[in-house]
């Protein structure tokens, strides 16, 4: 175990998730991880994304619209959208038994609300698009990652939205309500909640709550996450148009580091 690792478990038995004003990894209570962006990086799909922030990896692939099999599984006025969010079984500490369980099938739903109200599915009668998110390595955050993913691949796989969608969580830990929650603090917190938001307009798509927050702890959080929602909707852009600007087809990248 690295020095790292070992301070960071001993302030944790101590119930120390903040100490002089900063949290365990250095960050300030409204700074997000580091986020890195790749668009178009799997050949075979019609859009893709690689998303990082901070240790969580995750891959999202987009197909379609397609034809939408079963047949009786149409909808003779839209597209239908899946979504299948899946945690790899190296992506966590101890292996993790791989296909869906209740968790996975439950972000896979919310995830996929999250985005029926910007994508234009009436374009699509009787298709199907299908998004695929893959969880390579997670530290808390991964359906946020994943959401933030989906949203680029789907951009760059040119499915018609009226935007794009932005995620984050906040959280509440020793008492203090802090955005983007790591591995560490979600599990030693107080409080989870994630959210997706078309950020132009402040529209939320998701919002869940693991614990509990005062109406003005949830006031405060949402506002957070909205400042955050547009930070990360800027990278997103800028990463879609790095990538549509570029003559390669190699892909593009954006990154923004720890302030
Ligand atoms: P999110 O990743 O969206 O924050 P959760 O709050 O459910 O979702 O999970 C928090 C973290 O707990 C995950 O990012 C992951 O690191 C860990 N985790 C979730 N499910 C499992 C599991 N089945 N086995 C081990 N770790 C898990």
């Amino acid at each position: 175990m690295n020095e790292e690792r070992e301070k960071e478990e001993e302030a944790v038995e101590k119930r120390e998730l903040i100490k002089d004003g900063k949290r365990l990894d250095g960050r300030g209570f409204e700074e997000l991880r580091p986020i890195k962006i790749e668009v178009g990086v799997l050949k075979r799909a019609d859009g893709s994304c690689y998303f990082e922030l901070g240790e969580n990896k995750v891959i999202a692939a987009v197909y379609g619209p397609k034809e939408m099999h079963p047949r009786h599984a149409q909808d003779a006025k839209m597209a239908v959208v899946k979504f299948r969010y899946n945690m790899a079984p190296f992506s966590v500490d101890d292996r993790k038994r791989p296909g869906p369980d209740r968790r996975s099938v439950e972000v896979s739903k919310v995830s996929r609300e999250a985005f029926e109200p910007v994508i234009m599915r009436e374009f699509y009668p009787k298709a199907a698009i299908e998004v695929y998110v893959e969880i390579l390595q997670s530290d808390a955050g991964t359906r946020t990652a994943g959401i933030n993913a989906a949203s680029v691949a789907l951009a760059d796989a040119g499915i018609p939205m009226k935007d794009l969608v932005s995620s984050v969580a906040v959280g509440k830990i020793d008492g203090q309500v802090v955005l983007d929650l790591n591995g560490t603090e979600d599990n030693h917190g107080e409080a989870d909640m994630p959210i997706a938001m078309v950020a132009r307009t402040n529209t939320i798509t998701l919002l869940q709550m693991d614990g509990h927050l005062t109406a003005e702890e949830f006031g405060r959080g949402l506002k957070l996450a909205m400042g955050a929602c547009r930070q990360i909707y800027e990278l997103q852009r800028a990463a879609l148009i790095e990538r549509f600007s570029s003559s390669s087809n190699s892909g593009s990248k954006s990154e923004k580091r720890g302030e």
